[in-house]
């Protein structure tokens, strides 16, 4: 019931100090997410899960691979979707894919028939759907289907048929929802929250019991038996509680409106730059822990660097001045949110990973 993030690119706008533009693997019980997919994605996939083959033992399996869900149309998150989708048709996919991303509200007016003009900025993901189209991206030439779906945060629209429809959920008890971001392109976070599971009977340890004594147990009420007092509550599994990730995409600092175990945000800049953050609307390490306690969130993990800053080491100090439990992610790094909703982060090495204490 675990989730776990397999981090695959921590750089902003360009590759730089090693590190690689945005892609990140959301792994649930149910299925994967893949939330941006920058330039050079599927370089870094091959590499990270051969890896996992050899250090992590297990095998991530693309077939499990529902959604990619895009945050914006910047390059640096998308440029690296098509290339990934021609490879899993020669791989032989056969599974549905959805590819989910915003746009304006006036792409998605005249996508359902109310303006024939409407003004789109350059790397909206409404020009990249078309392009990408023309490019060989259908159902017909991948060869698995592939649902494109682009929304304003309130309204998606169904690019197979232009028809307006609710944001899709992929999968059953994993859910997915939008909260809008501020950035120069239409952008927004993405939330994915597991269900949590309610402790059961435990039938094993009550077998040798009467069934009326089971029954007592098994309806929550303690029972005398055998001259002892039995707890209903020693009787049950224990319950997991639901858990959710945020993972903001490129944003100034902005409260997302909503919350979450675990935020995963851009800190582009220190509190040094601010200005240039303001400017670029990208986020400090320091406003991404005051949007962390917005969320209610327990964990903050620190990732987008930009490319002046060859340590993460001052952003990591920044953001811990302000939030309790922050890491910083590297390239290859995992993050599981555990069923007790700790965190473990294991910080990746040549020889597989190591756990930070
Ligand atoms: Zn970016």
């Amino acid at each position: 019931m675990t989730l776990e993030v397999h981090v695959l690119g921590t750089s902003s706008a360009r590759p730089a100090q090693g590190r690689s533009v945005s892609g990140s693997i959301i792994e649930t019980p149910e299925g994967m997410f893949v939330v941006d997919c920058g330039e050079g994605f599927q370089n870094r996939l091959v590499k990270h899960r051969s890896q996992m083959k050899n250090f992590g033992g297990r095998r991530l399996k693309m077939s499990k691979l529902s959604a990619i869900l895009l945050t914006h149309g910047h390059l640096d998150h998308t440029w690296g979707v098509l290339p990934w989708m021609q490879t899993m048709a020669l791989d032989g996919r056969k599974d549905k894919l959805w590819v989910i991303g915003p746009t304006t509200s006036e792409v998605i007016d005249a996508l359902l028939g109310g303006d024939v003009e409407p003004e789109v900025t350059q790397s909206d993901l409404v020009i990249q759907y078309d392009m990408w189209m023309d490019l060989g991206a259908t159902t017909e030439e991948l060869g698995y289907e592939v649902q494109w779906v682009l929304g304003d945060g309130e309204r998606w629209v169904n690019m197979n048929d232009g028809s307006q429809i609710s944001l899709p959920q992929p999968m059953k008890k994993v859910k997915i929802s939008a909260h809008s971001t501020q950035h120069t392109v239409p952008s927004c976070a993405w939330r994915i929250s597991l269900e949590g599971r309610k402790g059961k009977f435990d039938r094993a340890s009550s077998k040798n019991l009467p069934d009326e004594i089971k029954a007592t147990l098994a309806a929550g009420k303690d029972v005398e038996y055998g001259g002892k007092s039995l707890k209903a509550i020693d009787f049950r599994t224990d319950s997991v509680p639901g858990k959710s990730v945020i993972i903001s995409g490129d944003t100034a600092e902005q409260a997302i409106d909503s919350n979450c175990d675990l935020l995963i945000h851009e800190a582009t800049f220190l509190q040094a730059h601010v200005d240039i953050a303001n400017e670029h609307l990208h986020s400090t390490a320091a406003g991404a822990a005051r949007t962390a306690i917005e969320c209610d969130a327990k964990h903050l993990a620190l990732t987008h660097y930009s490319g002046r800053l060859d340590s993460h080491d001052d952003s990591l100090s920044e953001a811990r001045d302000i939030h309790s439990s922050v890491v910083a992610l590297s390239d290859g790094d995992r993050l599981v949110l555990n069923d007790d909703l700790s965190l473990t982060h294991l910080i990746k090495s040549e020889e597989g990973w190591s756990q930070q204490i």
